[in-house]
């Protein structure tokens, strides 16, 4: 079994299970792959069962011309090449609205994982600038949000100085 790439923006497509244990034929390089994608891609197509390396070499995306993230959907930061790596060679994340990116340092964040009150209660004081923003205090939080529940949450951490944002929104 090969293993499988290192997605800068997304570390852990298992964990997240944007990336899953299969035997399909990959539709870009036509070979039979052991884990496929299951996340959202944007493109004209419907294509199903891209293999990660499909993802990560940008053929998926330049065959289907198409986008794992919607650029239009990420917070912006100055450098096109991270806004070309995230849309096109990172594998995206299912919201129960249109995705949103986030960044912190001027680069984009890595999308941790789905997360309630639960899971991230822990580091709730890094993220009241979030939950402010999407017009929250921190005890409706608290009451509403749940990992696969009305009010999901939807867990970032930066890259360079590992502060975790969280993005919101509800079915
Ligand atoms: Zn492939
Ligand atoms: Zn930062």
């Amino acid at each position: 079994m090969k293993l499988l790439p290192i997605f800068k923006y997304h570390p852990n497509p298992i964990v997240t299970g944007m990336i899953i244990e299969s035997n399909a034929i990959c539709p870009v390089c036509e070979e039979q792959t052991d884990h496929v994608y299951v996340g959202p891609f944007f493109s004209i197509d419907e294509v199903e069962d891209i293999c990660p390396w499909c993802i990560e070499n940008g053929q998926a995306a330049s065959k289907f011309n198409g986008e794992f993230q919607d650029s239009a959907s990420c917070e912006e930061i100055s450098n096109k090449e991270k806004l070309d790596e995230l849309v096109h060679r990172t594998p995206g994340y299912s919201g129960w609205q249109q995705e949103y990116w986030l960044y912190h340092c001027d680069d984009y964040c890595t999308f941790v994982d789905y997360v309630g009150w639960k899971e991230i209660k822990g580091i709730a004081h890094e993220l009241t600038e979030d939950f402010n923003r999407y017009g929250y205090s921190e005890e409706e939080i608290k009451d509403y949000l749940k990992k696969d529940g009305s009010l999901q949450g939807y867990l970032f951490q930066c890259i360079t100085c590992k502060k975790h944002r969280l993005h919101i929104d509800c079915d």
